[in-house]
């Protein structure tokens, strides 16, 4: 399966995922980027955060 995945190392914290996304990304208590674990994930709205992360820290991972 195809689930999204954040570089945590190269992540700000900025938080545009999570505006973009928030189904998928959310900030959990340590202030760090969470994926939701879904059955599947919105194709078009991860792609729209891979493109709008400033960092180029989001990618798809194929299971
Ligand atoms: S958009 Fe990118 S840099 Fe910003 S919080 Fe999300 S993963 Fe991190």
């Amino acid at each position: 399966m195809k689930r999204p995945v954040v570089e945590l190392s190269d992540c700000t914290r900025c938080g545009v995922c999570v505006e973009v996304c928030p189904e998928v990304f959310s900030m959990n208590e340590s202030g760090f980027i969470a994926i939701a674990d879904l059955e599947s994930y919105p194709e078009s709205e991860v792609d729209e955060a891979i493109k709008n992360c400033p960092e180029d820290c989001i990618y798809w991972q194929e299971d």
